[in-house]
């Protein structure tokens, strides 16, 4: 195959490789060849029909869509429709199950109390430590939701899930979830979400299906990039350390691992997620995906579940970035040598290594074809 005829490269299948692709194929008319070392495309979001349960499943976790990006929501529903699954999990500490994140079913349940959202305040007050300016994840927990709440619910998890001390990791995590004061359980605030009907993967065929895209899969980059045309634009969403064959040194991830049940039971959980907070505990949570597809008419007598263990990745799985001071001076290295490259965008969780969500990702890669990508020739619309 000749790799010198494509002007318009894209490493990685997953959102950013794939929305990139499917843009300048369609808005730019141009060919794009998308180089994937998997042997399956969608990167992390992938889904796929369980074997022996015919249950549709994320093989890389379960992957909810939510997003308040009006852009994005009327982008991705060009290729998908959305059932109306609304998130909600649940947490088993010390074999209770609370409602997670914490809510006022939480606080009522776990102090044994009758609170009023009204009264909830005034409540919170008397347990909170006072920080003035809390400066990472474990004093941002505690000046809002006390030391007890803190650590029945996350310590121990985000120990499990981290592997570091709570102190050394931002606040921002711990953002990353609402704090409700009545009974709404959802776990997003987001004005839209659903799991795409026909799973993850047909948003990707879909996104690729293009004739001018060619998809290479079980193709690994780094052993193609020297047949390509130096001026090629590429767009990159893998490691960017890796992009540099880590010169400055490696950024670490996290990774996680997935073992899977086949259960003799329709329902095992009765939800989706369950988190295990619990130190005790290995895995950080278990997924039973039919819950995933309430529309669906899935069979009776068996489910699937998958337990959920946290590890350090070896450099072959990245998921979970890690907000480190290390990393974070690796990252702002290789961030210069990629800005004085002409043509090539290094983006995505792994390109920016940033904790990107779904919606995140196809808004970051809707901006980049927008200012940075420039047509071959440029039209009247282009400037
Ligand atoms: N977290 C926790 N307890 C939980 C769930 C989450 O302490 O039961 C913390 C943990 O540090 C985690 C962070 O909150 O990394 C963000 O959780 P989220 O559900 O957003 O993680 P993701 O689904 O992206 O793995």
């Amino acid at each position: 195959m000749d790799l010198t005829a494509y002007s318009y490269v894209v490493v990685g299948s997953g959102l950013m490789g794939s929305v990139m692709a499917e843009r300048i194929a369609s808005q730019l008319g141009e060919r794009v060849l998308v180089i994937e070392k998997r042997d399956h495309i969608g990167g992390n979001c992938y889904s796929a029909e369980d074997e022996t349960t015919g249950i549709e499943y994320h093989r890389y976790g379960t992957h909810i869509f939510h997003t308040s990006d009006e852009k994005v929501w009327n982008y991705i529903r060009k290729f998908t429709a959305f059932n109306h699954y609304q998130h909600r999990v649940l947490s088993n500490h010390k074999d209770k199950i609370y409602q997670f994140p914490i809510n006022l079913e939480t606080i009522n349940h776990f102090y044994a109390l009758t609170l009023k959202p009204y009264e909830v305040e005034a409540f919170m007050e008397t347990i909170r430590t006072d920080i003035k300016n809390p400066q990472n994840f474990e004093e941002q927990a505690i000046s809002q939701i006390g030391k007890d709440l803190y650590e029945a619910f996350f310590k121990g998890y985000t120990i499990k899930q981290w592997q570091v001390d709570p102190k050394s990791l931002p606040a921002a995590i711990f953002n990353r979830l609402p704090f409700r004061k009545n009974y709404v359980d959802n776990y997003f605030f987001d004005r839209w979400q659903g799991i795409p009907q026909d799973g993850y993967t047909a948003i990707f065929q879909r996104l690729l299906a293009d004739h001018k895209i060619t998809v290479l899969t079980n193709t690994d980059y780094f052993e193609i990039r020297d047949q390509l045309k130096p001026d090629t634009c590429l767009i990159y969403s893998g490691p960017i350390d890796q992009f540099f064959d880590y010169k400055y040194g490696k950024l670490s991830w996290r990774t996680l691992r997935f073992e899977k049940e086949v259960i003799d039971k329709e329902e095992y959980q009765g939800n989706s997620v369950i988190n295990y907070p619990d130190p005790e505990v290995p895995f950080t949570r278990i997924h039973e995906p039919r819950y995933l597809h309430p529309e669906r008419e899935y069979r009776k007598d068996k489910t699937v579940i998958f337990k959920e263990y946290s590890l350090p990745d070896k450099g072959d799985n990245p998921y979970y970035p890690i907000a480190s001071t290390e990393n974070h001076r690796l990252l702002n290295l290789y961030k210069e040598e990629a800005a004085r490259l002409p043509n090539v965008f290094i983006s995505g969780r792994l390109g920016d290594y940033k904790y990107y969500d779904m919606h995140q990702t196809i808004a970051r890669a809707l901006e980049i074809f927008e200012t940075g990508i420039r047509p071959l020739i440029p039209t009247h619309h282009a400037v």
